[in-house]
């Protein structure tokens, strides 16, 4: 998967002619997606810079796999998923106990020993929902879903697409069912969690007044989006069919919008942040 990057140096210099929100043409670099979301960043005229990807794991994991299934690779995109879901099984969990009070510092430790193990993530998620919602959550069919996605991963079964689809579709439908239910019981809890655990400093900021670098930060809208959830015309709405259209449109060339913090808040596709507190 290939993420838009920009420079925030030519986004700076271009923002500073005209003030407020502009659809702008800045070099746009890629880049293959980085682990850790920091993206070193080399514009067409040399500017050397540090991009910050603000998504969290599970929304561009889930992300990999549609543009998997684009590419044609069902195999990786159930391997994408089944991450993705994972991944949103610790966020579920990290939510809860956020919920109740529990510092973060205390939540990493005691993440470690389940960090490796799945069904350890399963079990804290299971508990998690019960002591949040008061209820089992839904999960993969273990006639199913669970032997398809074992088959999968673990003895090299090749999924058709349709398989890979139908896969998906549940993935996203669970998440769903869990963030929905996350916004309602405590969407504060939910935020905070999310900035805990996004790549961009919250508590810092990227660009501290006695450093010369310039730190860019860019979020991309997903599929599965915890701040941003796909609604009305939004093209991201729909099942993993329509996911993979989109997939498509996305890939051809596109103008950067620059916004101000506070167009953060609205929805916008490809959105960038260049100046901090000015
Ligand atoms: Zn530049």
């Amino acid at each position: 998967m290939i993420v838009r990057l920009f420079c925030p140096k030519c986004a700076l210099e271009a923002s500073k002619e005209i003030k407020g929100s502009l659809d702008i043409e800045v070099p746009v670099p890629v880049s293959q997606l980085a682990d850790d979301g920091r993206y070193e960043v080399r514009c067409g005229i040399g500017h050397e810079c540090t991009v910050i990807l603000d998504n969290i794991k599970f929304e561009l994991l889930f992300e990999m796999g549609l543009n998997a299934m684009f590419d044609g690779y069902p195999r990786e995109a159930v391997s994408s998923f089944t991450s993705s879901l994972e991944r949103f099984y610790e966020f579920y969990w990290r939510v809860a106990m956020h919920h109740a009070g529990v510092p973060t510092a205390e939540l990493d430790q005691a993440w470690k020993p389940m960090s490796k193990m799945s069904e350890r993530q399963l079990g804290a998620f299971i508990t998690a929902s019960m002591v949040l919602a008061g209820s089992k959550p839904r999960l993969l069919n273990p006639n199913k879903q669970v032997p398809f996605r074992n088959s999968v991963i673990h003895n090299g079964y090749v999924p058709t697409k349709a398989e890979a689809i139908e896969f998906g579709n549940t993935v996203m439908e669970l998440i769903f069912e869990g963030l929905d239910q996350l916004r309602e019981l405590d969407s504060s809890s939910l935020m905070e969690t999310y900035q805990i655990m996004s790549p961009r400093d919250y508590e810092e900021g990227e660009n501290s007044e006695d450093s010369d670098e310039l730190v860019g930060c860019v979020n991309i809208l997903t599929a599965i989006d915890v701040r941003n959830p796909p609604k009305g015309d939004d093209q991201r709405v729909g099942d993993v069919g329509a996911q993979i259209k989109r997939i498509g449109y996305e890939r051809q060339p596109m103008k950067m919008q620059l916004l101000t913090e506070q167009e953060m808040h609205r929805h916008h596709p490809d959105r960038v942040r260049v100046q901090d507190d000015e």
